[in-house]
C-alpha cells in the first residue's frame, strides 16, 4: 500500500487505531490490576512508579487516536501518583487507595463514549495540510513571467533573466498575464508595483484578477516605491522579493536562485523517538502524507549510527521513555560538535513546566504537547525544519551565489569519495575557473564580474543532478561533485555547460559581452571505466583527486581555454581493477 495515497493512507491510519482499541481493555486491566496492589504502605513504591508510567503513555497516546477524554482523565490520575510519588500526602490511606481503583476502573467508560464517535473520522492528513508547492526536477527551465509596463525596461530585464536560464515571458498588460493564468501559471512571478499606473498601482488592482491572485508561485516585486505603505501592500500580497530600481540584477537573481532552491529542497527527513510503538508510526504515517521522510528509531543506543545513516533535519523525541530520558538521548546528541545544530523538539505528555525548562537545558530546542492534532504537529516540524535550514545555509553557503563555501564542498566532496569507495561506484570531482575573469573586472567593473559570477552558479544549478553537488571554491572557482557519475557521463556534462556559458549574452550598464569557462575533472572509482583510454582507475584520496581534478584544469588553462580536461590518473599498483 502506497502511504502517499490518501486513501492508502487514511486506511493505514484507521487500522492503527483500531490495533489500539483493540488492545485497550488489556491495558485498562493491567491498571486496575496494579492499583489493587497499592496498599498505602511503603512497599507501594514500585507499584506507584508502573502506574506512573503507563497512564503517562495512555495520556500522550489516547487523543492522538481519538480519545481526548480518556487523555485527560489519565492525565489527571497521573497527576496525582506523581504527588504520592513526590510523598504527598505521606502516607496515602487506604480511602485514597480504594478511590484511586474506582477511578482507573472509570477510564474504561471514555473508551466505550468517545471511540463510536470518532471511528471513520480520520481524515487523510494531506487533505488538511498543504504539501509544499515541490519544483523537484532539476535541469528543467524555470518559467518566469515579468509584468512591467515600461516596455522597454521589461525587455531589457527579460533578457538579462534568459541569460541565466530562466524562461521569461513579458507581459506589459495586466489583462493579458490574467488571461494566460487561466490555462498556464509560471514557476515565478515578478511584478512593478506601479503597473496599471491609472490612479491605481498593481497591489490594489490584482483584487480584480483572480487568476493571478490565485497562482502559487513565488511573487516579487519591483518598484520604485521605497515608502512602507507600499512595502507592506506587498507583504500583504505574500510577496517574498521587494527590489527597487534601477534593478540589481545580481541580487534579484540570486533571490531566485534561492527560491528555486527552496521549491526543489528535498524533502525534510524526521528522526522520531518514541518507545510507544503505536504512537510512532501515527506520527510516520502523518509525517509521510506531509510529504516528509520518517522513520522511527528502534534501540536508543544505536542513536548516533542512526543519525549518521539517517542524516535527519530534527528529531521528535518523547520524553518519559524505559531504559533512557528523552533529555539523557538529546545530551548525548549534543556531546558530537556535528550534531549541535540538530533541531531536538520533544513530543510529550510532560505538562510540568518545571520539567519542560530542564529538558530544554538539556539540548532540546522547543516542546510540544501531546496530544497533538496532525495538523499541528506537520506545521510545528516544518516550520522548524525550514528555519534549521535557513540557518545552517547562511553559515555553509556563499552570499552571492548561494553555492556551498570551500570548507562545505570540500567535506561533502571527501564524504562521497568514502561513499564511493564503500559503494565501488564511481564519483567525480571537476573544478571550473572562469577564464580571463581578472579582465572582465577591469574592463566592466567589478558588479558586472559578480553577475557572470552569479551566472555561471545558476548555469550549473540548473544543468546537475539533485543528488550532484556544488560549490563556490573560491572567488571565480567551482568545485562540483558528481556521485555515480564516470568519466565519460562527466565529460559529456561538463561540455555542455561550457558551451552553454560561452553562449550566455550578459548586458551590464549598456555593454554586452560573452564570457567562457575551463574545467578539469578526475573520477574516482573501483569499477572497471566505461570508456576512455586514458583513465586508469584508482582508488584515489580525497586530495590525491582534487589535485588531479585541479591538474586538470590547469591543462584545459594551457591548452588554450574553454575546454574541458580529464585528468590522467596514475594506476597504483594493487588497486587497479583487472
Ligand atoms: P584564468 O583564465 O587563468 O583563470 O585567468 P583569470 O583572470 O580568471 O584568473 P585570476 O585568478 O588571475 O583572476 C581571478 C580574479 O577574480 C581576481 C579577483 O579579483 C577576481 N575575483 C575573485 N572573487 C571575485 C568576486 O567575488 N567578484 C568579482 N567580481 N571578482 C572576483
Ligand atoms: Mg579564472
Ligand atoms: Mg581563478
Amino acid at each position: 500500500m502506497d502511504a502517499t495515497q490518501p486513501q492508502a493512507l487514511a486506511e493505514q491510519l484507521a487500522k492503527l487505531r483500531a490495533d489500539y482499541l483493540a488492545r485497550l481493555p488489556a491495558e485498562l486491566a493491567a491498571l486496575q490490576a496494579l492499583a489493587g496492589a497499592v496498599q498505602g504502605g511503603e512497599g507501594d513504591r514500585a507499584c506507584l512508579e508502573a502506574l506512573h508510567q503507563r497512564l503517562h503513555k495512555l495520556a500522550g497516546s489516547g487523543g492522538t487516536f481519538g480519545l481526548a477524554a480518556l487523555s485527560a482523565a489519565a492525565r489527571g490520575l497521573e497527576q496525582r501518583i506523581v504527588a504520592w510519588l513526590a510523598g504527598k500526602p505521606d502516607p496515602v490511606d487506604a480511602t485514597a487507595c480504594r478511590a484511586l481503583a474506582v477511578e482507573l476502573a472509570g477510564l474504561g467508560q471514555w473508551v466505550g463514549q468517545t471511540a463510536g464517535e470518532t471511528v471513520g473520522k480520520i481524515a487523510a492528513p494531506s487533505s488538511v495540510i498543504p504539501a509544499p508547492n515541490a519544483l523537484r526536477s532539476a535541469g528543467k527551465a524555470i518559467r518566469v513571467w515579468v509584468m512591467e509596463d515600461d516596455a522597454a525596461l521589461g525587455e531589457q530585464l527579460a533578457r538579462q533573466l534568459e541569460s541565466f536560464n530562466y524562461r521569461v515571458q513579458l507581459f506589459t498588460r495586466i489583462d493579458e498575464a490574467e488571461r494566460a493564468a487561466r490555462s498556464e501559471s509560471p514557476d515565478m512571478l515578478i511584478m512593478d508595483v506601479m503597473f496599471e499606473a491609472e490612479g491605481r498601482n498593481a497591489t490594489e488592482a490584482l483584487a480584480d484578477f483572480p487568476a493571478l491572485r490565485a497562482l502559487a508561485c513565488p511573487l516579487l516585486f519591483i518598484t520604485s516605491a521605497d515608502d512602507f505603505e507600499s512595502r507592506v501592500r506587498a507583504a500583504r500580497l505574500g510577496a517574498v522579493g521587494y527590489f527597487l530600481k534601477p534593478i540589481d540584477i545580481p541580487r534579484l537573481v540570486n533571490r531566485m536562485g534561492q527560491l528555486v532552491e527552496q521549491l526543489s529542497a528535498p524533502p525534510q527527513r524526521v528522526l522520531v523517538v518514541d518507545d510507544d510503538a503505536d504512537l510512532a508510526a501515527h506520527l510516520c504515517l502523518v509525517l509521510r502524507a506531509a510529504d516528509m521522510v520518517a522513520e522511527v528509531l528502534r534501540q536508543p543506543e544505536t542513536i548516533m549510527d542512526e543519525l549518521a545513516s539517517f542524516q535527519p533535519d530534527l528529531v521528535l523525541m518523547d520524553m518519559h521513555m524505559p531504559r533512557y530520558t528523552g533529555p539523557e538521548l538529546a545530551g548525548v546528541i549534543r556531546q558530537h560538535d556535528k550534531w549541535t545544530g540538530l533541531p531536538i523538539v520533544y513530543l510529550s505528555a510532560e505538562t510540568d513546566l518545571e520539567r519542560q525548562i530542564a529538558a530544554m537545558r538539556r539540548g532540546g530546542d522547543d516542546f510540544i504537547i501531546k496530544p497533538v492534532s496532525d495538523a499541528q504537529l506537520v506545521a510545528a516540524v516544518r516550520v522548524r525544519v525550514e528555519r534549521a535550514r535557513q540557518l545552517a545555509d547562511q553559515i555553509n553557503k556563499d552570499s552571492l551565489t548561494g553555492l556551498l563555501k570551500h570548507a562545505s564542498i570540500k567535506e561533502v566532496a571527501s564524504k562521497e569519495i568514502r561513499r564511493a569507495r564503500r559503494t565501488g561506484k564511481p564519483v567525480t570531482l571537476a573544478m571550473l575557473d572562469i577564464d580571463h575573469f581578472k579582465s572582465v573586472n577591469d574592463t566592466y567593473g567589478h558588479a558586472a564580474g559578480d553577475l557572470v559570477i552569479s551566472a555561471l552558479a545558476t548555469l550549473l544549478r540548473q544543468r546537475l543532478r539533485q543528488s550532484d553537488h556544488l560549490g563556490r571554491y573560491g572567488g571565480e572557482e567551482f568545485l562540483v561533485v558528481l556521485p555515480e557519475c564516470a568519466g565519460a557521463a562527466a565529460q559529456r556534462l561538463l561540455d555542455d555547460i561550457r558551451q552553454r556559458f560561452a553562449n550566455l549574452r550578459f548586458s551590464y550598464d549598456g555593454q554586452n559581452f560573452s564570457c567562457t569557462v575551463s574545467a578539469g575533472h578526475a573520477t574516482s572509482c573501483n569499477a572497471v571505466p566505461d570508456d576512455a583510454a586514458n583513465e586508469a582507475v584508482v582508488v584515489a584520496g580525497d586530495a590525491d583527486l582534487l589535485a588531479a581534478a585541479d591538474a586538470a584544469l590547469y591543462d584545459a588553462k594551457r591548452g588554450g581555454r574553454n575546454r574541458v580536461c580529464a585528468a590522467v590518473l596514475e594506476a597504483r599498483q594493487g588497486e587497479v581493477p583487472a
